[in-house]
């Protein structure tokens, strides 16, 4: 594959870049997953609450490909918390995508005032323990969230998956993340792609390299260690966006986006975001 692993803390290897599809409509899920995984891509992300793991389910079937070369993640959502919803959702998601296994199964949201995302992560632990998830994490969790999970459980999670761009670039969550080997995933890595791919600084590095401005975005994220997750149904963008490592950025470059930061959100701030 064009696309190296990460290597999780569990051993288990993760495509360091993926294919997200939130706000795709299952049909048009099964057409840009069927193009991803045709232009090279190996890591698919998608979520109950995303309403597609039966496309994508479908695509990873139909393109003929071994399971064991496609990595699937797929997420709780935070309706489900509670040890026994766990195991129910799962098994829905399993069923809905057709597989026996996924690879990463992730909390989506901590949803802290239902106080349950511990319980949540010990039905994770029974997954993980019995195969049918290969790892599993959390998503859009804060530091003090995983304090008390890994003071509450015994697999540290392998992947904290949150939004992180360069407008958001997650400073302190991703060195507390390296202090316990937990991977960062970086959700809308193209800050959705609102206005973040017209900034003067980016459009200058592109022009540099002779690349575009999503392309300078996602290596900037490679090189930083993130795994990496972009969304698009074009299939040009699709091919465009994969193609990211066959050049570098240099050290003027990262510091020049790394002077973008500007700690703002475009999703919900996980404190306190309890929709479901
Ligand atoms: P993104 O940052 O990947 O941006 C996607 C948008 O950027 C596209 O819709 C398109 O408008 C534009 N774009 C993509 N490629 C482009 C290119 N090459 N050139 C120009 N424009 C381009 O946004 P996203 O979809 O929010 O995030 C990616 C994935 O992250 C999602 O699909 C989902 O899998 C995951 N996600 C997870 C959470 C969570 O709570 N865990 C939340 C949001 C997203």
């Amino acid at each position: 594959s064009k696309v190296p692993p990460i290597i999780l803390n569990n051993g288990v290897e993760m495509p360091q870049l993926g294919f997200g599809v939130w706000q795709v409509p299952d049909d048009e899920a099964e057409r840009a997953v069927a193009t991803a995984l045709q232009a090279g891509y190996r890591s698919i992300d998608t979520a109950a609450i995303y309403g597609n793991e039966e496309g994508t389910g479908r695509a990873v079937a139909a393109s003929g490909l071994p399971r064991e070369d496609v990595f699937v993640t797929t997420k709780l959502w935070n309706g489900d918390h509670g040890y026994d919803a766990t195991l129910r959702a799962f098994d829905a998601s399993l069923a809905k995508l057709g597989l026996d296994y996924v690879d990463l199964y992730l909390i989506h949201w901590p949803m802290p005032s239902k106080g349950a995302y511990a319980d949540s992560y010990k039905a994770f632990e029974k997954l993980l323990a019995d195969g049918r998830a290969r790892a599993i994490g959390v998503s859009n969790f804060l530091p003090e969230h995983l304090e008390r999970l890994i003071e509450e459980s015994s697999v540290i999670p392998a992947v904290n998956q949150i939004e992180l761009h360069p407008h958001l670039q997650q400073r302190a969550a991703r060195e507390f993340h390296a202090e316990r080997g937990i991977a960062t995933e970086a959700w809308s890595p193209l800050g959705q792609g609102k206005g973040l791919l017209e900034v003067p600084a980016i459009v200058a590095i592109a022009q540099k390299h002779g690349r575009t401005p999503a392309q300078v975005v996602l290596r900037w994220h490679v090189q930083l260690g993130n795994i990496v997750i972009p969304k698009s149904v074009t299939p040009s963008r699709i091919k465009e966006n994969i193609e990211v490592f066959d050049f570098s950025l240099d050290d003027e470059d990262l510091a020049a986006i790394s002077a973008l930061n500007e700690d703002r959100r475009l999703g919900p701030d996980p404190a306190a975001f309890e929709v479901v």
